[in-house]
């Protein structure tokens, strides 16, 4: 029964990740079609043998994810009959796949204990023309060149000169290079004449190095020291253990294991997906891999970013192809240029706009803003909405928002002037606002019901934003909490908007994301916008947390300071971070509530340290600063571990030269 199962999902793995990617080569097929990964993967990892991720083997090594082994035997190019090298044998399942085209294959592995075990495998599963040898692969294997073809399976900081050389004219190699920690690039090198090569670049990947004499030197690699776990106590030890054995390991961002997590994510309405910090490039990378897969293959309507609603309207207009006025202000003006102005967003509002290209317009995908920074950006666009549709309305709403008028330079100025005695604010008069809006919506339908969505949330914003500056100096009023409750309330009105059934995508840090009673917060009383998720739409929510521990981050040192790219200190020994960063693990999905295991659960059970970076990041008092207490199962359905990260990549105005003037980034 069991193996039946592992067939079918073989053949589903071919089907859905192979095939479904564009390799359409016959041979690839067939070969990933018949070789058994289950034999290749530890015993208790079997049932995740065709999951769409790298698996860990003995030695703190990983087999290969199924798409990149397909994708790099596809780039061998082979017909059949050839001499095959295959270096790094790991499991020595890359190699069974070879050994399914070529003649012979002569595969090389540095570490003694993988090298018996994958021999053992092999024989095993019968391919008798695979010769496993223990020995350094740099130098390649001269007594069995030249070969037709050479599989790399680590990343080697430069093509080693040895392989070139066993190549046999018109033979290819393919192998990784680049830089031992941040990922490295497909090569296929050609050997076209004796001393001619062809070098093509394929695709990014991220591999484990290449260790020997024309790689990189044996040394502690960032996520592979085992001082952390050296010093945990013996039970921690054993729930460290335990984590690696359940914990779905990815080896980069880029291979980060989908297709388990959308089923734990099932039907839900929302998911919320956090970050430890805004400047953490990883971290937009994880949550965009997830949303376009949220939206490829669930349907997701619409995503909610931790922005002014209307900043990201403007984003929202060009990944929609919507026609939009020229303004004066620029998107995400407000903001710090790291937090949402950078390489990674864009990449993704790209994505974006061209997934909605093929949509028609009522189906296309919408990005919103959760928070409430802007009113007076909102209250220019409430008043040209209503010059447009309603003159009328239009004066009226001036008139009521003039009472804000004195405090557009610094609306800060507005909660100090609030706090005096006698002060009469402007709560009613904004409030006047949002209700005429409301009354009216039936007869501003006829102008489209998007715009009368941007032009009520907006109105809802300025409320709320009101409410927000003439309370922010008043001891007695938690104005974190008006915040979050104004971001549900949006999250809500989006979900009114598109309708029954309709899903949605929300982006925001942890401290947003992870319900808030789970953490030291709810002795002050504050609540967040995963807390009341979860109370309105119970198991409809997931809620996804992210961390990091060492790496490079994007932050300012205090307020209106300016970026600086900062060194992320290694997380205290009281964290989850760092139970997380002791299994040595590059990264992982660790499954917390649905499909979750039930004892490391209970391990995580005991409350420990959390680490939250803003956009501000202080690592002289990294303790009092960045720290908060959690229960992290409690906080969180599912986590994300991403043991080294990199500082996002900002954008500077000669990248966006020659944009067109819909482009939602201004600068
Ligand atoms: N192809 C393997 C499979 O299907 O399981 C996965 C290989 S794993 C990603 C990379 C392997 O390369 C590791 O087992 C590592 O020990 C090995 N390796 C690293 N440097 C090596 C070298 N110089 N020579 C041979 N093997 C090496």
């Amino acid at each position: 029964m069991m193996e039946l199962d592992l067939a079918a999902r073989r053949e589903a793995m071919v089907d859905y990740q192979i095939r479904n990617r564009g390799i359409d080569s016959p041979r690839v097929l067939d070969a990933m079609g018949r070789v058994a990964r289950e034999a290749f993967v530890p015993n208790d990892l079997r049932e995740m043998a065709y999951n769409d991720s790298p698996l860990p083997i003995a030695a703190g090594q990983t087999i290969s994810q199924p798409f990149i082994v397909a994708m790099m035997v596809d780039a061998l190019d082979l017909k059949g009959g050839e001499r095959v090298l295959d270096v790094g044998t790991g499991s020595g399942y890359a190699a069974a796949v070879l050994a399914c085209i070529a003649q012979k294959v002569y595969s090389i592995e540095r570490i003694n204990e993988l090298a018996e075990q994958a021999q053992k495998a092999l024989l095993a599963e019968g391919f008798s023309n695979v010769e496993v040898k223990v020995g350094d692969g740099t130098l390649g294997w001269p007594e069995a060149a030249p070969f037709d073809a050479i599989n790399v399976a680590a990343g080697a900081p430069v093509v080693p000169e040895a392989l070139r050389q066993q190549l046999a004219i018109g033979g290819r190699l393919v192998l990784p290079v680049g830089p031992e920690h941040a990922g490295q690039q497909l090569l296929r090198v050609t050997r076209i004449s004796e001393d001619e090569f062809e070098t093509e670049s394929l695709a990014a990947v991220r591999f484990v190095p290449l260790i020997g004499a024309a790689g990189w030197k044996e040394t502690n690699p960032p996520g592979r020291d085992n001082s952390a776990y050296q010093a945990l106590s013996a039970e921690d030890k054993a729930l460290v253990d335990k984590m690696k054995q359940v914990v779905e390991p990815f080896a980069s961002v880029d291979e980060l294991p989908l297709q388990a997590l959308l089923e734990r994510i099932g039907d839900s309405r929302v998911v919320l997906m956090g970050e430890s910090s805004h400047g953490t490039s990883e971290f937009y990378r994880a949550r965009q891999r997830i949303t376009r897969a949220l939206i490829e293959e669930k349907g997701f309507d619409f995503m909610v970013i931790e922005g002014d609603w209307p900043n990201v309207a403007r984003i929202n207009n060009y990944v929609q192809h919507a026609e939009c006025p020229q303004t004066e202000w620029t998107a995400f003006a407000r903001f710090p240029t790291w937090m949402w102005r950078n390489q990674e967003v864009l990449g993704f509002i790209d994505w974006l706009r061209q997934y909605n290209a093929h949509q028609q317009p009522s189906e296309r995908v919408a990005m919103h803003g959760l928070d409430l920074y802007s009113p007076y950006q909102s209250i220019d666009a409430i008043l040209a909405y209503l010059d447009d549709v309603d003159p009328e309305m239009a004066a009226f709403a001036r008139e009521r928002y003039d009472c804000l008028a004195p405090f557009k330079p610094e609306a800060a100025n507005y909660g100090r002037w609030a706090a005096r005695r006698g002060f009469a604010h402007c709560g009613a008069a904004v409030q006047d606002v949002l209700d005429a809006l409301q009354a009216r919506q039936q007869t501003y339908a006829e102008h489209g019901s998007e715009r009368f969505l941007d032009a009520v949330q907006n109105a809802r914003l300025v409320v709320s934003a009101e409410a927000y500056y003439r309370l922010m100096y008043d001891d007695a009023y938690n104005t974190w909490n008006l915040r979050d409750t104004y971001m549900f309330e949006t999250l809500e009105a989006l979900l009114e908007h598109y309708g029954e059934g309709s899903r949605g995508v929300v982006w925001a840090h942890n401290s947003h994301i992870g319900d808030a009673r789970a953490t030291d917060r709810l002795q002050y009383g504050e609540l967040n916008i995963g807390q009341l998720c979860r109370e309105r739409f119970a198991d409809d929510a997931y809620l996804i947390g992210l961390g990091t521990n060492s790496g490079t981050v994007a932050a300012a040192s205090d307020w209106g300071e300016p970026m600086e790219i900062k060194t992320l200190k290694q997380v205290l020994p009281e964290s989850y971070e760092h139970l997380c960063h002791a299994t040595g693990y590059t990264g992982f999905l660790l499954p917390l509530a649905r499909g979750g295991d039930p004892d490391v659960r209970a391990g995580l059970m005991k409350s420990r340290l959390g680490r939250a970076i803003g956009v501000i990041y202080r690592p002289e008092t990294e303790r009092a600063s960045h720290y908060y207490e959690a229960t992290l199962p409690r906080q969180f359905d599912e986590y994300i571990w991403i043991d080294h990260s990199c500082a996002v990549t900002t954008l500077n105005s000669d990248e966006l030269e020659g944009m067109p003037d819909t482009y939602p980034f201004g600068l």
